[in-house]
């Protein structure tokens, strides 16, 4: 029998704060973890000032968004999944139709897009005019005075010990139409074990899906270590292999489940939100690369 839990939800980035605020208003007021889960990730894909995530998401080089998703629930041990998702803004709620509506795990492309129109999705016009007008300038020379690009990512403890996650990104500005990174991809962008706990990864999609990245947190806490040893130690894995990828940005979120967080980058600049007892607080993750390269 399952011990009664104070709810801990933990999210990517500083507009995981206004994400894990939604998602534990609903948990509050008595609704399931899936649904704190995907209607927090909808508060960051209907902002169209987030240029990384649903609406206003940065385009492909073909000028058109097509975005990831993927939602993973503890109890069932079920997931589903979006990839390559044009013309819907809310590519989370997508996957979880997936997972729900159908036997499969993901679906890609216009078969995605035909899916989400069965289940009563609008298409709609993802580009903002802000967002037209900077794939117009990368298109001249094909730079970007911004390249940035992140990843919603939340993970959530509900009171009775249940753990859900999810993920959703436009991914990387301008990539070739039909790249996926690692956001729709279980044990990769997000990954949950009921008993052990969950996580869910930002940055390069390219280096995190080489490393199954969410899945290892997940299993190293399994072993024992805390999410926030199993976060860097992750990091510190994926360094040890590949040296060079401390010049890019990956970051890990982590939550056990006993409502312990961790998060850890490879780069500077990696925030994450934590809400519990009522509360959302940003903080820095733990940067692997500087403890890894003293002075
Ligand atoms: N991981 C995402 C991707 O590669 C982007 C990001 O989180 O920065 O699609």
């Amino acid at each position: 029998m399952k011990q009664a839990h104070s709810p801990v939800i933990i999210a990517t980035w500083r507009f995981g704060k206004e994400a894990v605020e939604h998602a534990g208003e609903l948990l509050r007021n008595g609704h399931s973890v899936l649904d704190a889960v995907e209607k927090g990730i909808n508060v960051v894909e209907l902002e169209p000032a987030e240029k990384s995530v649903g609406f206003g998401g940065r385009p492909n080089a073909d000028g058109v968004v097509e975005l990831d998703a993927a939602i993973m629930h503890g109890p069932t041990h079920d997931a589903g999944a979006v990839a390559g998702l044009r013309h819907i803004k809310r590519p989370i709620s997508v996957a979880r139709l997936v997972m729900e509506k159908t036997p499969h795990a993901m679906l890609v492309g216009d078969g995605a897009l035909q899916f989400a129109i069965q289940q009563g999705f609008q298409q709609e016009h993802l580009l903002t005019d802000e967002s037209r007008d900077q794939w117009k300038t990368w298109l001249e020379n094909r730079q970007s005075a911004d390249d940035s690009h992140d990843t919603i990512g939340l993970a959530a403890l509900d009171t009775q010990g249940d753990l859900a996650a999810g993920c959703s990104t436009s991914g990387i500005g301008y990539k070739l139409p039909g790249r996926v990174g690692d956001s729709p991809l279980v044990g990769s962008g997000l990954y949950v074990d009921n008993d052990v706990g969950a996580a869910s990864a930002t940055g390069l999609g390219e280096e995190i899906l080489k490393f199954c990245s969410s899945f290892l947190v997940v299993e190293l806490m399994r072993q024992g270590l805390s999410p926030q040893e199993a976060c860097e130690q992750t990091i510190r894995r994926i360094l040890a292999k590949k040296p060079q990828n401390k010049d890019i940005q990956i970051g890990l979120i982590a939550l056990s489940h006993t409502g312990k967080t961790g998060a850890a980058a490879c780069r500077p600049g990696f925030q994450y939100a934590v809400w519990r007892e009522d509360h959302a607080e940003l903080s820095d993750a733990v940067i692997v690369a500087s403890i890894q390269q003293p002075q």
